[in-house]
């Protein structure tokens, strides 16, 4: 024989109680055998409790009352509820009158919920030729006489029902009220709010069910809460152990007692909907699933209580004083936490304590204080606790971590002895990003990379469409969701939560403007409780830098193709690094120097393992790579090579930027700070290919008079030894064990058939002297510039740290 539960909302009138007489007339129809318990319908406990409640107080309740009436006869008009309703009406009038209730007589109200509801059902399935009863368990459950929460009397109810049993009709359906009982005297009792929960298990367990199915309007008990995580899934199955951790923490299907029962019968339990025939629901069972069930949960309204002092070290007997004092203020303690150095304990209470909890523990340890044992009893209001169940804490190394870098403060960290249950105290405000952290890692879920995107300009631009391009792949082959939640220009903030697509450049344009971007976006991500947060500056702002520090404080990891943030003062430098590795975040910047090559990571590597890096030459800029790679090959001059080096777009709009050299300073001295050097830019000693007299100037002069360079380069390029060729390098050396470097940028002839010789294109090489290569140097080398390779290596950095997270 199976249990079938019905609860409040199941039996609610219109689709809840018209698909319960159809689960109910499909069951026969399947020859099913079962009995079936039900709650009030709706929310009639809470309403009777409520009419009750205003007639104590003298007040009109009549609306109500009629409200009442109406609602609870609907399904039937013609039912007979006179005598349930003449009793309350009786009480309601009686307790006005007295302005007082006692709880015996609030037992007898509210169990009339269950009793109508038990008569409707019974009511309706008759109609529908169904042979029901509805059974007042009253007769059947016994209790002792603890009005409002009562203790049932296993072993004579467990008679009674079987008298019940013996006494049922064959062929009736019995109907039986949940949350009901009656004490040895007679008189009616109740079991604790949600009792009849407690109840089926009851008659589950006396009847020797062979499964209890409670119909709820939910699905089934979850990996999360639905409503804070959107990939939370149903659990299939899970333990009774488990679903009892669960239970405690505020997954609220299901009463503490209600599994005890169970468990000692070996009773499944099926959570299934009411309003949901396609859903299987969680069976709940001895070994649940072999694997362990994981399932988050989250109980908030709980305060953290911490007293400190020096003089608790291995002091007997207060901890034993704490849990006195407040087991007579009838204060529960959850989560407990004390470190071996015993100079502190801090523990849970529920919010509305925490008040009382502190009071009392500062009158119990007032001559602690005065002799300075005990120094302070703190609380922290405002804190949830979030428990994993079935997670132990050796698989909870990588969650942990993601919440660290994701900025979120653990206060307090306690696993169960049994090893399957990990709770964490986190602030209510980042309670919902940290539930989303946890599930993501634990059921291994994409995790969501929100990427902010700073400067829309070409690399920008490409970046975007490269990112929007392969989204879908990686999501499929890395379970990384990469999610462009902002996009700000100069002016513009275009901000979306679930991610632009690909119409977002008409979005953009009519994206609202903003004063403060790097601000709105900060906000914007904490508003919706974003996580894996990275920005990425495409701009060449030297103001945007000065904001690195606000976003990595904020969560944000940071990439960036702008070089500034490297080449500005070394303190600057230095201070940024500090930033990073205290909130344990990452500033990747591969772009910088050699757009897409791998240089920056490759020194990164050889310096971090050790190796001597002894020096690095190279052509470090594309543009000047062409003009010099040109202009020793070709009999043009070198203004018109300059040109045809413009109109291709390998040069800036003025191409005094890139003759001068700094790009290429600015580059040398990023990869100088790479191995540690503290060098400063003005230190880098640059040969500037502009003459003196039109270094200043607007660029259409400067283009006008751009002959003027052709005569003295021609000279150096005859001047050369035979099959040597003219390039423009940066060239890193002197003793780099030391605290500077040598820094030089200079134009220099070299062997044609050397490997900066046979550059061509706007290729860029690299050379890396160390020791262990000794004169055979590492080289890289391949195309240095361009929007699309420099986005191409933006979007690698952005990887790298995606799968980090
Ligand atoms: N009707 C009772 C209540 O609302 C019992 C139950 O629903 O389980 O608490
Ligand atoms: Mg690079």
């Amino acid at each position: 024989m199976k249990i079938i539960k019905f609860g409040g909302k199941s039996l609610s009138n219109g689709t809840g109680i018209n698909a319960v007489i159809s689960i109910i007339q499909n069951k026969i129809n399947n020859n099913e055998k079962f009995v079936v318990i039900v709650s009030a319908r709706g929310n009639a406990t809470d309403e009777l409790e409520n009419i009750l409640e205003l007639a104590k107080q003298g007040k009109e309740y009549k609306t109500q009352w009629q409200e009442f009436k109406s609602y609870q006869i609907s399904p039937a008009p013609a039912i007979d509820f006179s005598k349930e309703f003449q009793l309350l009406e009786k009480i309601f009038e009686g307790v006005q009158l007295l302005e007082e209730v006692s709880l015996k007589i609030k037992d007898l109200v509210l169990a009339q919920g269950e009793l109508l509801a038990a008569k409707m059902i019974s009511k309706l399935l008759n109609d529908k030729g169904i042979k029901a009863k509805n059974i007042d368990s009253r007769k059947i459950i016994v209790t002792d006489e603890q009005y409002g929460n009562a203790v049932v009397l296993e072993e004579e109810s467990k008679k009674r029902c079987q008298t019940f049993i013996d006494e049922l009709e064959e062929n009736t359906l019995a109907i039986l009220t949940g949350f009901i009982a009656n004490n040895e005297q007679g008189s009616t009792t109740t079991l604790g709010r949600n009792g009849s929960n407690y109840s089926a298990a009851l008659f589950a367990n006396f009847l020797n069910a062979e499964e209890l199915q409670n119909y709820t309007h939910v699905d089934g008990i979850y990996t999360a809460n639905p409503d804070l995580v959107e990939e939370a899934r149903i659990i299939d199955q899970i333990s009774f152990q488990e679903a009892n951790e669960l239970a405690s923490f505020g997954a609220s299907i299901l009463h503490a007692k209600t599994i005890i029962p169970l468990i000692e019968k070996n009773i499944p339990l099926r959570i299934l909907n009411t309003f949901n025939s396609e859903s299987k629901g969680t069976l709940i069972c001895r070994n649940g699933q072999k694997k362990g069930v994981k399932s988050i949960s989250v109980k908030s309204g709980v305060s953290l209580i911490n007293l400190e002092g020096k003089g608790l070290l291995g002091k007997i007997g207060v901890d034993a004083r704490i849990f006195n004092t407040l087991g007579r203020e009838n204060i529960n303690i959850g989560v407990i936490s004390q470190g071996s150095s015993e100079r502190g304990i801090g523990f849970v209470v529920n919010s509305k304590d925490d008040d009382r909890a502190v009071k009392s523990l500062r009158k119990e340890f007032s001559n602690d204080f005065s002799n300075k044992d005990v120094s302070n009893i703190t609380t922290i209001n405002d804190v949830s606790v979030v428990s994993i169940v079935g997670q132990n804490l050796q698989g909870f190394s990588k969650p942990y971590q993601s919440l660290v870098k994701n900025n979120i403060e653990i206060l307090l960290i306690n696993n169960n002895i049994s090893g399957n249950n990990i709770s964490l105290l986190i602030d209510n405000q980042q309670v919902h990003k940290a539930i989303n952290i946890i599930h993501s890692q634990i059921f291994g879920v994409a995790k969501n990379i929100n990427i902010a995107i700073f400067g829309k300009g070409t690399v920008g631009g490409s970046l975007i469409e490269q990112i929007l391009k392969s989204q879908e792949q990686i999501l499929r082959r890395k379970e990384t969701r990469l999610n462009i939640f902002a996009v700000a220009g100069s002016k513009n903030l275009l901000l979306q939560k679930e991610g632009i697509g690909n119409n977002w450049k008409s979005e953009f344009k009519n994206a609202k403007q903003t004063k403060d971007s790097i601000k709105e976006v900060i906000a914007f991500a904490e508003q919706h409780h974003l996580e894996n947060l990275i920005a990425i500056d495409n701009t060449a702002s030297s103001e945007f830098i000065k904001s690195y520090p606000l976003l990595i404080e904020n969560g944000f990891d940071l990439v960036s193709s702008n070089k500034i943030a490297n080449t500005v003062g070394f303190d600057f430098y230095k201070s940024l690094r500090k930033e990073l590795k205290t909130h344990n975040k990452q500033y990747l910047y591969e772009t910088n120097v050699g757009a897409g090559l791998p240089l920056i990571d490759t020194i990164k590597l050889l310096h971090d393992s050790g190796e001597n890096i002894t020096r690095i030459k190279g052509v470090f800029s594309g543009s000047l790579s062409y003009i010099f790679n040109a202009f020793s090959e070709s009999e043009e001059s070198f203004s018109s090579i300059v040109k045809q080096a413009m109109e291709k777009g390998f040069t800036e709009p003025d191409p005094r930027e890139d003759l001068c050299g700094n790009d290429v300073a600015r580059k040398l001295l990023i990869l100088a700070r790479e191995l540690d050097l503290e060098n400063e830019l003005d230190e880098v000693q640059i040969r500037n290919l502009i003459p003196e007299n039109l270094r200043g100037g607007q660029v259409d002069n400067f283009l006008q008079r751009i002959e003027e360079l052709d005569h003295p380069f021609e000279l150096l390029k005859e001047a050369q030894e035979k099959d040597h060729v003219l390039r423009y390098v940066g060239d890193l050396h002197g003793d780099l064990q030391q605290s500077k470097g040598e820094l030089d940028v200079s134009l220099v002839s070299v062997p044609k058939n050397s490997a900066l010789g046979q550059l061509s294109g706007s290729n860029s090489i690299f050379e890396i002297y160390t020791e262990s290569y000794g004169e055979n140097p590492i080289v890289i080398q391949g195309a240095g510039a361009g929007a699309a390779v420099t986005a191409r290596g933006v979007f690698g950095d952005l990887l790298r740290i995606a799968e980090k997270r």
